[in-house]
């Protein structure tokens, strides 16, 4: 048993991390670029047959490390509103530098099936989500649009950081 995926999210909230975001993430990362650990490590959720784990996707919890960025509360999907909290450049790149550190500390290859966005788990994993759109727009990026291209240039950035 290993760790085989990292899931990336927003909270759909502040840029302020909370104790729900806290239960629900292994690491947050806050509108001013401080990393928030969760209450549940990561090994944690190698088995979510108890309740010591962190619940972050629907039915896709087991091996799956949550990382969150704290923003896009009030965001609106279509048409697109970022809300009085949009994703800051700085923050994502924190996150993208968290991804990293957790890809490279647990092994997990950087592919559309084991580095994705809640948004991609639907349509690549075929795991159903309740409408869950984060992430697929980048405000500071918008000429991405969609869960593929904005799950590639994650992607693509994270590599980078590796390499
Ligand atoms: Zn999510």
């Amino acid at each position: 048993m290993s760790l085989q995926r990292i899931i990336i999210h927003w909270t759909a909230g502040t840029y302020s991390v909370h104790d729900l975001d806290r239960e629900h993430y292994h690491f947050i990362v806050g509108g001013d670029g401080t990393v928030t650990a969760g209450i549940h490590k990561p090994e944690a959720n190698l088995s979510t047959r108890d309740a010591d784990y962190a619940a972050h996707t629907l039915h896709c919890n087991t091996g799956s490390i949550g990382v969150s960025m704290a923003c896009m509360g009030n965001a609106v999907e279509q048409p697109f509103s970022t809300g009085p909290w949009p994703m800051k450049e700085g923050q994502f790149k924190v996150m993208v530098a968290k991804v990293a550190e957790m890809a490279k500390h647990y092994g997990i290859p950087v592919l559309p099936t084991t580095i994705l966005t809640h948004a991609e788990v639907e349509p690549t994993l075929g795991i159903k989500q309740r409408g869950k759109w984060d992430i697929t727009r980048i405000p500071f990026r918008p000429d991405l649009v969609g869960h593929k291209a904005c799950g590639d240039f994650i992607r693509a950035e994270v590599a980078a950081l590796m390499h």
